[in-house]
């Protein structure tokens, strides 16, 4: 991008952020997720520190907060109020201990080892509390980090905040107000009765209750707070090692301090050692283990990450601040699972079965964890539903084992240079003369020749991939050096390799292409189920050829079907009966089954409880899995629950009997919780298949 693009780039960005930061801080009204609005500062921070020419003094990377509101008094910090860096992931946490220990080892001229105090982010609203002579003065807002609104009559609803102090100490203390998940549901369910609108999270509903002027609404809303610094201090207590009177030289012991003072502190507190045993803990917060829930989310209050603050007070003096936000301490964000990135190109991709997908090329992003560079736009009709563009700013979501979906576009950051995506009325890659079809009722577009040369790439990877043939050392990249060396053209070709036509392949030795030869072997017998999946038939996957199998039992029978055989079948509709007639029904298919046939060996599948007599104590049921299982391997899983009689769907809803949940689950959990479908955990569902 040239400068005067990345200009205009940066000015759409601040625009943006302007806007959702006043819905946020002034009216308490978000429009779009935090991560949402992190993502958007991030790259706004990243291109002001690339090109220092797009730095504005009012950019909202250098301020902090909001603009108090007029209806308060207004009242001036004695303590200025700032906020965190964000960390994202480990690296970012890494280059932070590496940059103030640098810094330090200037002051100090050695290395110096450093503890860290890891706090959980509450999210609420933050709050200046002074005391005169152990009595609470005033409630101040952190406002724009310089004025705040003075909000102390709501405050002193909250039961948690002390009015007196269990010692007469002067001190101005801060912390969160915030509204507990609990008494958010009651308060919306209330509200909802009443017609009124409803809140998005806790948060802003905690925010609007002290943000008016009316104390009774506080009050009503049963607020609570934590406490987790001391701003300024008590004559006799001096902040980074004191002399006199109590010492208050390290973070910890301030919390230990606001404890003995009477304030609500978190007690999940820790101290560590390194910034390793840093990352331990944040992921000890928010990543679920063993299908349970994480410890974030079995809180009563909102946590969007870890605060880690070097815990020893004459550090942090020496590390000071910059104009927004502390040196020594930095917001350690939970895993985001929207973020913002664009659209750097759409391209369509041909599949196995000849269907056009549209993708688009991302710039690469971190979202729930991982690196996403591509996202699919499943087909034409989505593409106009979103009103996507190339160059277009959008919203990635991604939850831990989903696949990332483009949510929406964020047009406010069109510069009129986004190029709409034209759906094409031919494809050269499709072959032949690039023709291609939508057959009504169906949204997919498809090459109406089925053997171009890409789709015939994509069934070898599907052919060898391990749901079908599951051959080792098979991946695509050997396909293609060997589609490319012209030892393969189709599945037959596969079982006829030999050893002098593997050795000859680039990069390929002795050892890998004996065991590449061992696993071809090993996939020559194969059952039943296993084949139907490889052919690649349209409309055909894992739960169809097992239909197909149990039902039918051979392949001879299974060539040989009627339409009235398969209408028959529960479980298999008018499209995936048509496909299944049509594929067998072609000559060119014919023939690639019959060759193939005569290189392997289909073996009897146990499905140790026979359709007839699926009396299995899964009987009926609809399991959905999700998330990484530890002790059994999802196939495992799956095979289990089928010879037991219970079947498996890929998306959760009200049919949805049991939803199995691993490490890391995806949005299928959330759904789960949404509807109210049972959640088993690892242990649990072993204890129903008896293992
Ligand atoms: P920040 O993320 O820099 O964090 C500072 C705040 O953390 C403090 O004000 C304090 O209230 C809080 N905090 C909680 N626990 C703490 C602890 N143990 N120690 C110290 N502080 C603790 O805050 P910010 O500058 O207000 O950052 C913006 C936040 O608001 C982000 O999470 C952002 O996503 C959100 N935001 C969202 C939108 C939106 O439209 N959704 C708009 C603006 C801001």
């Amino acid at each position: 991008m040239n400068i005067k693009k990345l200009k205009k780039r940066a000015e759409n960005l601040r625009k943006i952020i302007e806007k959702h930061s006043y819905l946020y801080y002034v009216v308490d009204k978000p429009k779009i997720e935090d991560s949402v609005y992190d993502s958007l500062v991030e790259e706004l921070i990243k291109l002001e520190e690339k090109f220092p020419v797009l730095k504005t003094a009012t950019s909202p990377t250098q301020r902090v907060g909001g603009e108090p509101l007029k209806k308060f008094k207004k009242v001036k910090h004695k303590i200025p109020q700032w906020s965190f860096n964000d960390a994202f992931n480990e690296e970012d946490m890494f280059k932070f201990d590496e940059r103030v220990k640098k810094m330090l080892e200037k002051e100090f001229g050695k290395k110096i080892s450093l503890a860290y105090v890891c706090e959980l982010k509450i999210d609420g609203l933050k709050i200046v509390l002074e005391y005169k002579k152990g009595e609470l003065l005033t409630a101040v807002t952190r406002g724009d980090g310089r004025i705040g609104e003075d909000v102390t009559n709501n405050i002193k609803t909250i039961t948690s905040i002390p009015l007196k102090l269990l010692k007469p100490v002067d001190i101005i203390v801060e912390g969160e107000i915030w509204l507990g998940k609990n008494n958010f549901e009651k308060l919306n369910k209330e509200r909802k009765r009443r017609g009124e609108p409803l809140f998005s999270n806790p948060r802003n509903a905690a925010a609007g209750a002290i943000r008016q002027l009316d104390p009774k609404i506080a009050a009503e809303r049963k607020l609570d707070s934590f406490i987790y610094d001391v701003a300024m201090l008590p004559r006799t207590v001096l902040r980074g090692g004191a002399v006199q009177g109590q010492s208050l030289a390290t973070q910890v012991k301030e919390l230990e301090y606001l404890q003995d003072l009477g304030f609500k502190v978190n007690k999940n507190f820790k101290l560590c050692s390194n910034i390793n045993e840093v990352i331990s803990y944040w992921k000890s917060w928010h990543l679920p283990t063993g299908g349970q829930k994480s410890k974030k989310d079995k809180q009563d209050y909102l946590i969007d990450g870890v605060v880690v603050k070097i815990n020893e007070i004459k550090y942090q003096n020496i590390l000071g601040f910059t104009s927004k936000a502390p040196r020594f301490a930095i917001a350690f964000k939970f895993k985001a699972e929207q973020v913002t990135t664009v659209v750097e190109d759409i391209v369509l991709q041909i599949g196995r079965t000849g269907a056009l997908t549209p993708v688009a090329h991302l710039r690469p992003v971190l979202v729930a964890g991982s690196v996403v560079s591509r996202a699919t736009l499943h087909n034409e009709d989505e593409i106009k539903r979103l009103d996507v563009r190339v160059g277009d700013t959008i919203i990635l979501q991604k939850a831990g084992d989903v696949i990332p979906d483009i949510i929406s576009v964020v047009k406010e950051m069109r510069t009129g240079g986004e190029k709409k995506f034209i759906w094409p009325k031919l494809v050269v890659d499709c072959g032949g003369n690039g023709e291609i079809e939508r057959i009504p009722g169906q949204a997919v577009w498809r090459c109406k020749n089925k053997n171009s040369f890409i789709q015939k790439k994509r069934k070898l990877y599907h052919f060898t991939s391990k749901i079908a043939f599951n051959i080792e050392g098979l991946g695509p990249k050997i396909i293609d050096a060997l589609l490319e060396a012209k030892l393969i053209s189709n599945y037959e070709d596969i079982f006829t390799l030999k050893r002098g036509d593997l050795l000859a392949l680039p990069r390929f030795a002795e050892k890998s292409v004996d065991n590449l030869l061992k696993a071809i072997e090993k996939a020559r017998e194969i059952t039943l189920s296993r084949f139907i999946i490889s052919l690649s038939i349209p409309n055909v996957g894992e739960e169809t050829a097992i239909l197909l199998a149990q039902n039918f039992g051979s392949i001879e029978k299974i060539i040989n079907l009627k339409i009235e055989e398969l209408e028959k079948i529960e479980g298999i509709g008018p499209i995936v009966t048509k496909s299944i007639i049509d594929w067998f029904a072609d000559k060119n298919n014919q023939k690639t089954l019959n060759n193939l046939l005569k290189h392997i060996k289909i073996i009897p599948q146990n499905f140790s409880i026979k359709n007839l007599e699926r009396q299995g104590k899964l009987e009926g049921k609809t399991f959905v899995l999700t998330g990484t299982l530890n002790k059994i391997s999802r196939d495992e899983a799956k095979e289990k629950i089928r010879s037991l009689g219970g079947s498996i769907s890929s998306s959760v809803s009200k049919e949805t009997d049991y939803v199995v949940v691993g490490e890391n689950p995806g949005s299928k959990y959330k759904k789960a919780e949404e509807i109210g479908v049972e959640i088993l955990n690892e242990e649990k569902f072993k204890e129903i298949l008896n293992m």
